[in-house]
């Protein structure tokens, strides 16, 4: 046995655990509000930073407490302001399960709300045939602390700590599939002693595994949905979703039908348009169709192009008259402007080379739906 104890690892912690983890010392648990507000809000790791703590604190807590943050190895701006970040986990000590890995997260300047893509898993198991992420199969999946520790370095080094700003968990991975760290990450970003980002700011973007979808219904915490849907026959889902197979595209829509969606909310539809694929009029129209009763709107996100997709980038004449038929229909479409394709920064883009596979690579087949 080694003498050296683990350290606590903070940024795996809940308000409410770390409240019991200072009860356990004999602190009172005030403090965690006031830790919370200087990791989360100022972006300060360092415990003797933290000035409104007594200087016993902060000793106890240097010895036993570690808060680890992933490290910037890599950032790129494009042309239109969309800033790519590739990141290293486990990079300040942290427990022997947070291996070093790389993931990428994303800033996207929208106007007016600043916007974080960031990643649920180091790749996805999922292997949707248009994107580059499935391409890498799953390596692992993040803890809770490597999902929130992507916002907390972003927005410490875009200053975004103390505005509002939105997350979309659409960088890499499904965060369906990795449930329980996705929502419990949603829990530490959405208290109001730290970040306090509302529910209501981030969006959940699912491929669509069903049991997940309705055990997110049930949450306490509810993000904005977006389905990636991307096709309108059960045939042709099934080749471009291999998740299609288990759960079909009417499971999926059932789902959606179940899924408390608050007035005025609805849900989004992600449809990546591949050209001469998924992109011709009878598919607006079985699109209509099949989301008829469903408070939804469509997100048409042109393919983004990379080497070693199979599929091309529809015209622009061919997305509007998708989307024109939609809207003809009075159903809500917008179309995904494309942003920092220069850097590899869009959508289905983000893959980091040089990725050792592990044994967690086999955790691709715990839901069950491993690519074919
Ligand atoms: N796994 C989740 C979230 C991450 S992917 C999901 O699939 O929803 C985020 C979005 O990027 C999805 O809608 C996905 O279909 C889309 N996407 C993947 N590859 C793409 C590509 N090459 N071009 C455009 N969009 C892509
Ligand atoms: Fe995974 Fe989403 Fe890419 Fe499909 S589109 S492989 S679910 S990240």
């Amino acid at each position: 046995m080694t003498s050296t104890a683990v350290r606590a690892e903070l940024a795996e912690m809940e308000l409410c655990d770390l409240e019991q983890f200072l009860v356990s010392l004999g602190e009172d648990r005030f403090h965690a509000r006031q830790i919370f507000q200087w990791a989360y809000k100022r972006g300060v790791a360092d415990f003797q930073r933290m000035s409104d703590l007594s200087k016993a604190l902060r000793a106890s807590l240097e010895s036993r407490v570690t808060l680890s943050t992933p490290r910037i190895v890599a950032r790129e701006r494009s042309a239109d302001g969309t800033e790519k970040f590739v990141l290293e986990t486990g990079a300040t000590g942290g427990s022997p399960a947070q291996d070093t890995r790389r993931i990428e997260s994303v800033f996207i300047p929208e106007t007016p709300a600043m916007t974080l893509c960031i990643s649920t898993q180091v790749g996805c198991a999922m292997g949707c045939a248009f994107c580059l992420t499935g391409k890498m199969g799953l390596v692992r999946n993040l803890t809770a602390g490597e999902i929130v520790g992507q916002v907390r370095v972003l927005g410490g080094v875009l200053s975004l700590l103390d505005t509002r700003f939105n997350i979309v968990l659409m960088g890499m991975g499904e965060p369906l599939h990795n449930y329980d760290q996705t929502m419990k990450a949603l829990r530490i970003l959405a208290d109001g002693a730290g970040l306090a980002v509302s529910p209501r700011r981030v969006t959940l973007s699912t491929v669509g595994v069903v049991p997940g979808l309705d055990r997110l219904a049930a949450e306490p915490i509810m993000p904005n949905l977006a389905i990636s849907l991307h096709a309108t026959t059960e045939e042709q889902r099934s080749r471009l979703v291999p998740l299609s197979r288990k759960y079909r595209i009417e499971d999926v829509l059932a789902a959606c039908r179940r899924f408390p969606v608050k007035r005025r909310d609805r849900i989004t539809f992600e449809y990546v348009l591949l050209d001469g694929v998924n992109d011709a009029p009878e598919d607006a129209r079985r699109l209509v169709r099949l989301l008829h009763g469903i408070r939804a709107k469509v997100n048409l996100i042109p393919l983004n192009e990379a080497a070693g997709i199979p599929f091309a980038r529809p015209s622009d004449a061919r997305v509007n008259a998708f989307a024109q038929i939609l809207a003809d229909h009075r159903v809500t479409v917008s179309v995904r402007k494309s942003r920092g394709r220069d850097i590899r920064a869009a959508c289905g883009q983000l893959i980091v080379e040089g990725q050792k596979p592990s044994p967690g690579q086999r955790l691709a087949g715990a839901m069950g739906s491993p690519p074919a």
